[in-house]
């Protein structure tokens, strides 16, 4: 079984949003829909859940149509056994977690119903909240109870638009790491809206890159996170330096680029090309006072301090070094290092830190 998305939904004034890609129903995996804000990840969502309806093209699962222009086929939301939870479960506030559960087994035995409620928040972890109303209970537990709400009647597929959004970082992660097994116990696949690296890479098996609403690349998570194949994909996946270079030369599997006066040494893709985007992620880059002379670091860069913004635990400093560089460090290490505004500085990056995208001639 397997659903089949094929289709168009534009909006006034917006972007054309194009769905195009299989989703294996008979085995659980999640497949995570990554991309900008505004791309279109929500729209999809709404058009495989029933609660939007596109343009052109079809949705089909299992070969039964649920959505067919030509022949103007629409199935309604509830004839698609599609379950979903969005960012701020819309729990019904005068029912407790029982009631909010039960919500989805109308038309149920009343035993059957029962004991569909008991499993589902034993799975979620909901005993002893039984009885209480959404506004009695943490952000992190209504997205339990929408979960368990969701997962219930047993859907064919599970739909989760940045369900961790509105949670703090500690409960996100517990949930993120529960969601997982649980999906896994019941053999339920899901597809999953977030732009949250940590999220696309611990919780995805497949993902689908968005941008300016159409599928641009797609692959494992590690995989499109390695190796992005556009600057924009670079760009969205958190390459934090993206400079148009040229190729000087290439010697036992690296490559001698030029950006901005600064060579740089970097991991060779192979093909022929003479320009390419050198692409770094700030966490790939260490920064030093004093360069040593002998490191594997093949790229040292002499600059200077340009700026300093501290992110929590971790400090984005971008160095001038002949183009902007940006490092991503730890607060901890950014004390060490006395950092000031204008200090010279040395920049080591790996090669293999640095992914070349070539570009066509
Ligand atoms: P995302 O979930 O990736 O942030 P959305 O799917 O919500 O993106 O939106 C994609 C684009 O479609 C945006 O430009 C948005 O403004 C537009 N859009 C979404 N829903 C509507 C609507 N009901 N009417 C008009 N424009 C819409
Ligand atoms: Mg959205």
């Amino acid at each position: 079984m397997a659903l089949h998305c094929d289709f168009s939904r534009a909006f006034p004034g917006g972007p054309r949003v194009e769905a195009a890609f299989d989703v294996d129903l008979d085995r659980f995996g999640v497949t995570v829909l990554f991309g900008a804000s505004g791309c279109g990840k929500t729209t999809i969502l709404r058009c495989l859940a029933g609660l939007d309806r596109p343009d052109s093209g079809r949705i089909s699962a299992d070969g039964t149509p649920w959505f067919d222009a030509p022949s103007r086929r629409w199935v309604p939301p509830q004839g698609r056994q599609v379950g979903y939870v969005f960012q701020e479960s819309a729990l019904f506030p005068h029912l407790d977690v029982r009631g909010n559960i039960a919500f989805g087994l109308r038309g149920w035995a009343a035993r059957e119903r029962q004991e569909r409620i008991r499993e589902m928040i034993r799975i979620m972890g909901l005993e002893g909240m039984e009885r209480r109303r959404p506004l009695e209970l943490s952000g992190g537990e209504r997205q339990r109870v929408a979960l368990a709400r969701a997962l219930a009647p047993r859907p064919q597929m599970l739909l989760l638009d940045e369900p961790f959004a509105s949670l703090d970082r500690p409960a996100a992660e517990r949930l993120r790491r529960e969601l997982r097994h649980v999906l896994q116990a019941l053999g339920t696949p899901a597809m999953l809206v977030t732009h949250n690296r940590d999220e696309a890479l611990s919780l995805g098996d497949r993902l689908l890159l968005m941008r300016e609403g159409s599928i641009r690349q797609s692959g494992s998570p590690a995989e499109v996170f390695a190796r992005p194949d556009s600057r924009e994909a670079a760009e969205l996946l958190g390459f934090s330096t993206v400079l148009r270079t040229r190729v000087q030369g290439r010697r036992e599997g690296l490559l001698r680029l030029q950006a901005g006066g600064v060579e740089l040494l970097a991991s060779d893709p192979g093909g022929e090309f003479q320009e390419a985007y050198a692409c770094i992620r700030g966490e790939g880059v260490s920064l030093e006072r004093h360069g040593s002379a002998v490191t594997t670091q093949r790229n040292h860069l002499a600059g200077r301090v340009a700026a300093i913004q501290p992110l929590g635990p971790l400090v984005r400093v971008r160095v001038d070094c002949g183009f902007p560089l940006e490092a991503l460090i730890t607060s901890w290490a950014c004390e060490d290092l006395a950092l000031a505004l204008g200090d010279p500085i040395h920049a080591l990056i790996k090669a293999t830190a640095v992914v070349v995208i070539p570009i066509e001639a």
